[in-house]
């Protein structure tokens, strides 16, 4: 491989092709830090300068979900799998947690709900009002992640102020049936397309380490390219107990520093959350994230799995001279946002 820093106009403007990300996820430890982090701090540093971003979610409703996600242990199909399971908070409790999000750092802040997506309109209404009462008490960006939706419903949602639509495909196309069964990834692209076409800033990604190969890693990167999602978060597996995937170790941290690099150098622009797993996973590589390409990170807890204390990731931006700010700050500031003539998905 002979990558160096000259060919960053034209990776600036491409992107590497699928060739060059296998051989970056060939790469050893030494040729990755001296060629390839360097590249990708950079483009980086082009795309976002010292800004990074840091979002927050709350589980508004957890458990008891009738989909069969074989990552997930709020699935009520895998019983010996610890979760808590409770119905869909009130407005007030969402509100609370927006306010703590927003008092421990978070830019953006996203309601999370069990469920293949949002079937009871008592609920849908309550988070209406929640993201209403967010906009007008606090600064956070806000955000959803309700299932596979219905357009009328997204509507509300749009209605009530909400910026960002987030919706993950997970993996691969190819390798899809091997994580879930009870619906399909042409389902979750339409509701990313949906969510696209009405305006949303959408959030789109998915998870590394449920059994994929390198070539089903690289599948499913240049699927999200061709999705060209607003922003892009990246999981890492962190094996529930009582889950299909609870013997899953498949990445080092090297690997995980290596996938979001390829993400960078593949997708320059975007903004690149790391989020769940990331400190079982990456180990003492987790300082290296920024360095590696990412623009941002998940703060506070995930769904099921406590994250790293706020204080110190925030702890660690400061260290490395960054300024936290609101996430997709690129695309707003663009003069075009007919985003709509972007969405080219060829997996029809
Ligand atoms: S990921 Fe969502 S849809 Fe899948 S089992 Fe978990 S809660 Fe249900």
């Amino acid at each position: 491989m002979n990558f160096d820093l000259d060919q960053i106009e034209d990776i600036k403007k491409n992107g590497i092709d699928t060739e060059t990300a296998r051989e970056i996820l060939d790469l050893d430890e030494v040729h990755y830090f001296e060629k390839i982090m360097p590249l990708a701090k950079q483009l980086r540093h082009e795309a976002f300068g010292n800004e990074v971003s840091f979002c927050t979610i709350t589980n508004a409703k957890s458990g008891a979900c009738i989909e069969d996600c074989g990552f997930c242990a709020q699935s009520a199909n895998y019983k010996q799998a610890p979760s808590p399971v409770y119905p869909l908070m009130s407005t007030e409790k969402i509100l609370e947690k927006a306010k703590e999000a927003e008092s421990i750092g978070g830019t953006e802040f996203s309601i999370v709900t069990s469920g293949r997506g949002m079937n009871k309109q008592r609920e849908l209404d309550t988070i209406v009002d929640a993201i209403t009462q967010i906009r007008q008490q606090t600064d956070l960006e806000t955000c959803a992640s309700l299932g596979l939706m219905q357009r009328e419903d997204l509507q509300k949602l749009k209605d009530a102020g909400m910026i960002h639509y987030h919706h993950n495909i997970e993996t691969a196309r190819s390798y899809f049936p091997n994580v879930v069964t009870s619906h399909s990834w042409e389902e979750e692209v339409e509701t990313v397309k949906l969510a696209k076409e009405m305006g949303f800033e959408v959030c789109c990604g998915g998870i590394m380490g449920m059994g994929e190969n390198k070539d089903q890693r690289i599948e499913f990167i240049f699927q999200l390219k061709e999705i060209d999602p607003d922003s892009i978060p990246l999981n890492f597996l962190n094996p529930r107990p009582g889950t299909p995937m609870a013997h899953l170790h498949d990445l080092t941290p090297l690997d995980c520093l290596k996938l979001i690099s390829v993400i960078r150098l593949a997708m320059p622009e975007k903004e690149l959350f790391i989020c769940g797993g990331k400190e079982v996973n990456l180990q003492h590589y987790q300082d290296k994230i920024y360095d590696a390409g990412a623009s941002g990170a998940m703060i506070g807890n995930y769904l099921t799995t406590q994250g790293r204390s706020p204080q110190q990731e925030l702890a660690l931006a400061e260290k490395l001279g960054f300024k936290p700010v609101g996430p997709h700050r690129k695309v707003r500031s663009k003069e075009d946002k007919s985003k709509e003539d972007k969405f080219k998905v060829s997996y029809a």
